[in-house]
């Protein structure tokens, strides 16, 4: 019988999470919490090295705006991001993260990135705003960076601790609980200001890899909706809720394109479409003032992709050989200067994969596919939740102090809940900070945090009753398997309980059929989301039936409860927004257009974390001065 001991951890400040924004948020918290006699945590649920998105590395920082070299400035960044998220972003939050990303990756450099430089000893850019990189070892020194800090500061980092709630004082969060993955411990970390960032979300929807493939998507499957569930369970107002990311990658191994369409210029093409984004380019007028603007937004290049296969067109392909090709062709009269090219593009090829995703060259190989000689299949993945990619989805947070706007409620990526702050995946509507600009908004938030701390130093008020009862909630799904799993010849089937597995298919099953996944074609409709809300309400009644054979279980468990609630979030969203704004996202097909007249604005929502009952709000788009 499980028989768990409770650790109680004080502190400063609490960072959840161990990505980038973690690291951002610690580098920066530390330095501020060392001159201030301050103690920063930052805890993980698995090791800081090599968690979250960056685990395994990466080809390019995607968020470069080069003020120093005067190649951007912070408001075409603005631009961009409007345009790619078809107007709604919250254009204080992105510049604020534009105007400090570049000093993010300076810093990265001087840690010991390599970030490809040309002969002049300028930057490799991959596109506009992209640098290459030699990326394999990205996280592991960023996440040095951190420790080092920390260490310096007299801070503490703790791993493989999954988080499970955040501990409440009314509106206030007053620090965060959950449990080791690897022993039998409750954690109760008792804080005066708290900074989530716990990422973004997978399998929240099926996957197209089954049976043995199961796991492989395009985002990590070890993020899995915990920030979106800790800022919703403290009360906080979420933003951009019905905004998922559909990133259109080498089919099933889910690689890279970024390299094959800025740095290769290649194309991409149906089967017998040709071309599709030249073919069906008519289409983008329908999405003006978007669809006739370059870079052309990433939803609606999926969208004409889709159509294509919706047409029986497919399969899609990325035109390798031929980019290749077009390359190289530039040395065609010097058989050695060739000879040097190809392999020099052949070896960018493979390591664009390497860095990043090697799964990727491991089905190449495996396919005997050669890029120069022949193309390869790419396709649109599922669903997934990602603020700080060409998502947005997460909480809504108070702006920069110095911009003149209606976004503040006093400390910079604080959200509508005292003491709680939000950033990189965590935070909404400030889509494309990727790898650096999460970092920088991490620095933004963990700065912010300290003042926090420093202005509001009060012992925090932790409700022993709340955590009792919260300790009971997380490990029950371990003593309900206990009790009855002896009952049945098949563990697996029992009538007492549901296995974190069944559990989730079935919310993937929901989220596939009526809200819009891969099955059905990314389309759904007010009738399907509101038969999925139907569907959800037993869903949430079986979810206190989980049951857990042991820790590993335990937090696939509570993963999937964070998922619930971000696909409840995401449900409720689509419903609410009457329109369809992302059409190679999702296609509301009873709204199958764009309404800017009533819908040009931020979809919100709330939940009551004592009745669990939700509201829906319109806020306002600031638009940043010209
Ligand atoms: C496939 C892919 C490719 C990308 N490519 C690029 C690129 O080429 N260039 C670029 O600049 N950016 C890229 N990005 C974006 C970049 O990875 C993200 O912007 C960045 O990782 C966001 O940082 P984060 O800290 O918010 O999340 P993450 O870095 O994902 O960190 C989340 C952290 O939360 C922890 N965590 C999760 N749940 C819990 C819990 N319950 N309790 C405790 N801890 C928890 C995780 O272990 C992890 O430490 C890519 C992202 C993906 C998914």
């Amino acid at each position: 019988m499980a028989n768990f001991e409770t650790v109680e951890v004080s502190t400063d400040l609490l960072i959840v999470g161990g990505g980038f924004t973690a690291c951002g948020a610690a580098t920066e918290a530390a330095y501020w919490a060392k001159k201030n006699g301050l103690k920063v945590t930052v805890v993980d649920k698995a090791a800081l090295d090599r968690s979250g998105a960056i685990a395994m590395g990466l080809s390019a920082i995607n968020q470069y705006v080069g003020l120093r070299e005067g190649d951007n400035t912070c408001e075409e960044y603005v631009n961009y991001v409007r345009q790619d998220l078809m107007g709604i972003s919250r254009e204080d939050l992105v510049y604020n993260i534009a105007r400090h990303v570049d000093s993010s990756v300076h810093l990265f450099e001087k840690w010991g990135l390599k970030i490809w430089l040309d002969e002049d000893g300028k930057y490799v850019h991959e596109g506009r705003w992209q640098l290459m990189i030699n990326g394999e070892s990205y996280k592991i020194l960023i996440a040095e960076a951190a420790k080092n800090a920390i260490n310096d500061a007299g801070g503490e980092i703790i791993e493989r601790v999954f988080i499970c709630e955040p501990l409440m004082d009314g509106n206030k969060c007053v620090g965060a609980i959950g449990f080791s993955t690897r022993e039998e411990k409750i954690y109760v970390f008792k804080a005066k200001a708290t900074i989530t960032a716990m990422g973004g979300a997978v399998h929240v929807f099926r996957p197209r890899s089954a049976g043995e493939g199961f796991g492989r998507s395009w985002y990590p499957p070890f993020n899995t909706g915990s920030s979106a569930f800790f800022t919703i369970k403290a009360g906080a107002e979420m933003t951009c809720q019905e905004v998922r990311f559909i990133p259109v990658r080498f089919k099933d191994a889910y690689g890279p394109v970024g390299a094959w369409f800025l740095l290769f210029k290649s194309r991409a093409i149906s089967a017998t479409g040709g071309e599709y984004m030249a073919v069906r380019k008519d289409e983008l007028q329908n999405w003006a003032p978007y669809g006739l603007v370059k870079p052309i937004p990433a939803n609606l290049r999926n969208y004409l992709g889709m159509l294509d296969v919706e047409a029986g067109l497919g399969p899609l392909y990325m035109e390798t050989d031929e980019a290749i090709a077009k390359i190289a062709d530039e040395f065609k009269d010097d058989p050695k200067a060739f000879k040097k090219k190809m392999k020099e593009l052949d070896s960018e090829a493979w390591e664009d994969f390497l860095d990043m995703t090697i799964s990727q060259a491991h089905l190449w190989a495996a396919l005997n596919v050669k890029p120069d000689e022949k193309h390869s299949e790419i396709a649109a993945c599922e669903p997934y939740f990602i603020g700080s990619h060409s998502g947005a989805s997460g909480a809504w947070v108070s702006g920069p102090e110095d911009l003149d706007t209606p976004y503040k409620w006093g400390y910079a990526n604080m959200t509508t809940v005292d003491g709680l702050f939000a950033a990189g995946d965590a935070s909404g509507a400030s889509s494309h900070k990727f790898s650096s600009g999460s970092h920088a908004e991490g620095r933004i938030a963990g700065m912010a945090a300290i003042k926090y701390v420093v202005d509001n130093n009060n012992e925090p008020n932790v409700d022993a009753a709340q955590v009792e009862a919260l300790s009971k909630k997380i490990t029950a799904p371990i003593k309900l398997y206990d009790a009855h799993c002896n009952e049945t010849t098949q563990p697996e089937v029992n009538p007492n309980y549901i296995k974190p597995d069944q559990f989730m298919h079935r919310l993937q099953k929901i989220m596939d059929e009526y809200a819009g996944g891969v099955s059905s074609a990314f389309k759904t409709s007010k009738s399907l989301l509101e038969r999925a809300m139907e569907l959800f309400v037993y869903l949430k009644e079986d979810s206190a039936k989980i049951g857990a054979a042991n820790l590993h279980e335990l937090m696939r468990g509570w993963e999937n409860m964070h998922r619930m609630y971000q696909g409840e979030a995401h449900v409720r969203t689509m419903l609410f927004r009457d329109e369809t704004r992302w059409p190679g996202y999702y296609y509301r097909a009873d709204t199958p257009t764009m309404d800017n007249d009533n819908w040009l604005c931020f979809a919100n929502c709330r939940m009551d974390p004592a009745t669990e009952e939700w509201e829906m709000m319109k806020r306002d788009i600031w638009t940043l001065p010209e």
